[in-house]
């Protein structure tokens, strides 16, 4: 294979495979060690776990915090909240196994050396808002790493995991999975017994408004690139909710995050001439949605649909009014260090264009849509719940187990689960690493089986982009454009086209119906016949090649999900123009898809909410 023919395969075994080693996965690994004293566990990551993920750069707040220890607040009262946010539709099973023991993941990593800031009066964490509390972040990532790197027999960094391996004997079990040093272009298969996905969420499947030199710089880490649903989708794992995607309100070309203006700094918005436009949606949303719009605090989805609405009307830019708390020089620091302490970006794009928010109201706008489960949304894996808590239709297996035997998920990757943050996706990833210990020790019928031919098959898959490169170059002399082979970027913007303009992405103002849902899906069937022609120049380039191969799948799933549920759940995230009002009759439910990879269809089915918190 030309310059990669002294490629190397490098077999691990591994009692539980972690695979992705952001909050989740280090999450997962540390609580699979504790329960797991003699297993071998293994964290895999294609980046750097010391720095990986979306938390990379540091955060200033944990935003999952219950404060149980001072009676601030109960599980159940997240439970409320983060059912009430999205539009009624959430696992309350596992967003309360979440709720009860976060408080200890957050005071595991205060232990850990985590500088968290508290109120000089009363000695509690600084709240910034109900659920968030301050923290000085710049190390949030390399603390929590630690504890994971302790806790695992080895962690491999560099590794892009690209596909699931499947039991050769036992029909829908796991039992490994495969990818490839980004490094060394070394090929890995790690044989498990149990696997625990933790791969973060999905950026750069809609077309971003960054584009350009700017493209990288998106709200959601432009590298979380959608594997933590395509590894299971590929095997047959049931997803839900993959409709749900999110739209965040942030600050105007910098996607700085405006929750800390809003619930620390006091500021508020208002239209471009100056005046207050919410109360002027409320009839208007209110004949969609019904009460959820007297729903207290309004649900995110809706806080974006007054918005849209009063720049449609003409009346834009939305502004953050500043100008007012930047007066005071606590608060204008604070404001600066909140960008400064996670989104520099932010600051820069403020220097750049002449924005000093003590004297300017900065602009405001709505992003790309993003698929994630951790934040005000909760697009993911269909999961089993916890014993003792969960109705019996929501328990099949072992906690946070998807339907694949052997298969579990944390953080973004699982569905029904959303406001679960840093702190959140850390403790899911920590009860998914507990159930899988008592899984691995469980297992009477003999380890799973690894087929040769499976991965030999994959090898080839795999690397085929840098042969198709190396042979379809030579018909080209110049430029990047070939008449035989597809660099991964133009399928990027292929795929991001098809998402923006038919799956109700910004170009359209989030609007989308059945007739673009199907054509949408048409195209994407298009785009993935092409994929057997990816070119890649490099290791880096293979890298994207099969990061696009997960979005393309990802995108499918957000397609059907979106097709199959006929009403507008939440506006202001997206629209069904043939289905505008929310429908709680037919569809106070969740959907489900799976998909077949032998004859690429996909299933799809409801499934009940169960609501156990009053
Ligand atoms: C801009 C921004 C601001 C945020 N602000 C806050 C905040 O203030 N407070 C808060 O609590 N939370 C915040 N969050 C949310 C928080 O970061 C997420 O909830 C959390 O990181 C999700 O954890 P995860 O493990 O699922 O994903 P991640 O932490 O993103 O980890 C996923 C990991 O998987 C790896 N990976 C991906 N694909 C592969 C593959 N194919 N093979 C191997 N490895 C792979 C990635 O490199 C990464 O390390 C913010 C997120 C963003 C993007």
């Amino acid at each position: 294979m030309g310059l990669f023919g002294g490629r190397k395969t490098v077999f691990v075994d591994a009692d539980i495979l972690v695979i992705g080693g952001g909050m989740a996965g280090c999450g997962a690994t540390y609580e699979s060690r504790y329960w797991g004293r003699d297993l071998k566990i293994v964290c895999v990551e294609k980046a750097n776990i010391e720095r990986s993920g979306a938390v990379a750069q540091g955060l200033y707040a944990i935003n999952c915090y219950m404060g149980m220890q001072w009676g601030e607040n109960q599980p159940e009262d997240h439970v409320r909240y983060a059912r009430n946010d999205l539009m009624g539709l959430v696992r309350e099973d596992l967003g309360y196994d979440i709720a009860r023991h976060v408080d200890s993941t957050v005071h595991k990593f205060e232990e850990w050396g985590l500088p968290i800031m508290r109120d000089p009066k009363t000695g509690r964490y600084q709240r910034e808002g109900k659920w968030q509390i301050m923290i000085h972040g710049e190390s949030y990532k390399p603390i929590v790493a630690e504890a994971a790197r302790k806790a695992a027999t080895k962690v491999y960094n560099r590794i892009m995991v690209t596909h699931l391996l499947m039991d050769a004997k036992k029909a829908n079990r796991v039992a490994g999975a495969v990818g490839f040093n980004v490094r060394t272009g070394d090929f890995h298969v790690f044989r498990a017994k149990a696997v625990i996905v933790s791969a973060g969420g999905a950026s750069h499947i809609f077309q971003p408004r960054a584009v350009g030199e700017g493209m990288g710089r998106t709200w959601y880490a432009p590298w979380s690139s959608a594997s933590a649903y395509a590894l299971p989708i590929q095997v047959g794992a049931k997803m839900t909710q993959m409709e749900n995607r999110i739209v965040l309100t942030r600050f105007k070309d910098g996607y700085g995050p405006v929750g800390a203006y809003f619930l620390h700094l006091k500021t508020y918005t208002e239209n471009g001439y100056g005046e207050e436009y919410e109360k002027r949606w409320y009839e208007d949303t209110k004949a969609l949605v019904g009460d959820y719009i007297d729903r207290h605090p309004v649900p995110t989805c809706l806080r974006n649909h007054a918005i849209l609405k009063e720049v449609a009307a003409g009346r834009g830019p939305i502004r953050m009014v500043t100008k007012e708390a930047f007066q005071d020089p606590h608060k204008e620091t604070v404001g600066w260090e909140n960008f400064l302490g996670m989104t520099i970006g932010q600051a820069v794009v403020w220097a750049s264009q002449n924005i000093d928010p003590k004297h300017v109201n900065p602009e405001l706008t709505t992003s790309e849509p993003y698929v994630m489960g951790s934040h005000a949304t909760c697009s993911g894996a269909w999961a089993s719940g916890p014993e003792d808590y969960a109705p019996a239709e929501y328990q099949w297996g072992y906690n946070r187990m998807m339907t694949v035997d052997g298969l579990f998920g944390a953080g973004d990757t699982i569905g029904g689960t959303a406001h679960k943050f840093s702190s959140g996706s850390f403790t899911e990833g920590r009860i998914a690493g507990k159930a899988a210990v008592k899984y691995v020790n469980d297992m009477t019928n003999g380890q799973p089986q690894v087929s040769e031919q499976e991965y030999r098959d994959l090898e080839k898959l795999i690397y085929q982009p840098l042969e198709n490169y190396r042979v379809g170059r030579n018909e080209i002399v110049a430029g990047t454009v070939s008449p035989s082979y597809l660099l991964p970027i133009h399928g990027l913007q292929r795929l991001e086209k098809i998402m923006d303009e038919y799956v109700g992405g910004i170009s359209t103002n989030y609007m989308t119906n059945g007739v673009l849902l199907a054509r949408g899906l048409e195209l994407l069937a298009m785009l993935k016949e092409d994929m057997s022609h990816m070119g890649a120049e490099d290791l880096h380039s293979l890298q994207r090649a099969w990061e696009l191969d997960h979005r393309l799948l990802a995108s499918e799933s957000v397609t059907h999900h979106t097709l199959f549920r006929k009403e507008t759940r939440w506006p202001g995230y997206y629209y069904r123009g043939d289905h505008m009002k929310l429908d709680d009759e037919n569809w106070h439910c969740f959907t489900l898809s799976r998909y077949d990879r032998n004859t690429g269809k996909w299933e799809m089915e409801k499934a009940p909410v169960y609501h156990i918190v009053d």
